[in-house]
């Protein structure tokens, strides 16, 4: 049985003395005590009575289907609209090691038709999307809380606010269109 503390370590801290623990793979063990030799958390076999590091960095965390992602939109080509995923939903604190490039087609931005994607996204918008291809990475924003969470203006790039159903620049009051998150500019991921 693994049993695995939340104990989250730098290299150098203190886990335990050698009479406690043996030390296991990512700890070293120095006049009597237990220290983790990498960055993880502390992972704690009570059989063996040993204690080793799961490193932090081992297991990046890779979009499922299903899996909220948030992102950046990049880039707008004609029915596809391309997002650079930050962060999965759940997994705020884990930055997703090499940056992963979702695509929202066309058809699956809201449950209506859209004729031109950029009545819908902007360049540089932060979205929140799902996953629903985890191969090809496609994203959906059908759904409440799906859509642009940040938008900015195509004019002067100040961050657009919500007014109604549409976003105003509070700067230049360029009136843009949106497919919105309900809570947009609550500042929530
Ligand atoms: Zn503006």
């Amino acid at each position: 049985m693994q049993e695995t503390k939340s104990d989250f370590v730098l290299p150098g801290d203190f886990i335990g003395t050698s009479e406690e623990f043996l030390p296991g793979s990512g700890t070293y063990e120095a006049d009597g005590n237990v220290y983790a030799a990498t960055v993880g958390t502390v992972q704690v076999n009570p059989k063996e009575k040993s204690v080793s590091i799961l490193p932090r960095t081992d297991v990046p965390p890779i979009p499922k289907v299903g899996d909220i992602v948030i992102g950046r939109v990049s880039d707008i080509k004609g029915s596809i609209a391309l997002v650079d995923i930050a962060r999965i939903k759940g997994q705020e604190d884990r930055e997703i090691a090499t940056p992963e490039q979702g695509a929202i087609h066309i058809s699956n931005v809201k449950n209506a038709y859209v004729r031109d994607l950029t009545y819908e996204f902007g360049y540089q918008d932060i979205v929140r999307a799902k996953v629903i291809d985890a191969k090809t990475l496609r994203l959906s924003t059908d759904g409440r809380d799906l859509g642009a969470i940040k938008a900015f203006c195509s004019k002067c790039t100040t961050a657009l606010k919500r007014k109604d159903d549409k976003l105003e620049c509070p700067k230049c009051k360029r009136m843009e269109t949106r497919k919105i998150a309900e809570d947009y500019g609550s500042g929530t991921v």
